[in-house]
């Protein structure tokens, strides 16, 4: 996969926001990008009953418990039940509003990597050593949900230093990682962003939820790749 176009909803949608959305996703294959959508949890059947096979399932966030007396999580078993694929961990909306900490997310990130949901980790603390895959999402704080956007260039030289600091952690995983940017991203800033060389998608907050805008930017994540 180049290019992973991942939409995070967050706490927006409702029942008939859902259908009309999923209903016009009509996107082709392409094994190079991947489409993800992240609804909030209780629309996450809904996804899996209505959205195409072609487009990634995933979930906003996970217990690190398996089960219990855990009012409000869900586990890793439920997740699997809708299908899910991937999973935000450590968005920053998380750490500020909810108190998680750098540990709380590595227990998040081991979680979903141990029970086969690829992580999608929203970068600030150590990456565990792992031979599987896991996408990192580059996200400013500054730049989510302001309209301002990191310039390509600096957004680009953030992704390398990623890169280089899990090289220098697990160098096994060179081939695993995907890093893709977050903050702010749309139609107009997705093509500057996408060209850049170590730029491998995008993990979109308030664009996403216009699903003609999401589209179009998956579609320049796919001119590019094909260019
Ligand atoms: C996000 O929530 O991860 C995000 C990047 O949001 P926005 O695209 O609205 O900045």
């Amino acid at each position: 996969m180049n290019y992973l176009i991942s939409a995070n909803w967050k706490m927006n949608g409702d029942k008939a926001f859902v259908k009309s959305y999923l209903s016009s996703v009509n996107i082709e294959e392409d094994p190079e990008v991947q489409m993800l959508i992240c609804p909030p949890d209780c629309y996450l059947q809904e996804m899996d009953t209505n959205a195409s096979q072609i487009v990634s399932r995933g979930a906003q966030n996970l217990s690190f418990n398996s089960n219990g007396a855990y009012t409000g999580e869900v586990s890793v078993e439920m997740l699997h039940d809708h299908n899910v694929q991937y999973v935000i961990v450590g968005h920053s909306e998380r750490r500020q509003f909810h108190s998680e900490t750098n540990e709380i997310v590595a227990k998040k990130f081991k979680t979903a990597i141990d029970n086969d949901i690829i992580p999608i980790l929203c970068v600030g603390e150590t990456i565990i050593h792992s031979d599987k895959q896991f996408v990192v999402a580059y996200e400013p704080i500054w730049a989510i949900g302001t309209g301002e956007t990191a310039t390509p260039e600096l957004a680009n030289e953030s992704h390398i230093f990623i890169k280089d600091t899990i090289n220098e952690i697990c160098p096994s995983n060179e081939h695993n990682v995907v890093i893709i940017y977050g903050g702010s991203v749309n139609s107009s800033n997705a093509t500057d962003l996408f060209k850049m060389s170590h730029i491998n998608g995008a993990l979109i907050g308030g664009a996403s939820l216009d699903v003609n805008e999401f589209i179009k930017i998956f579609n320049i994540a796919k001119e590019i790749n094909h260019e």
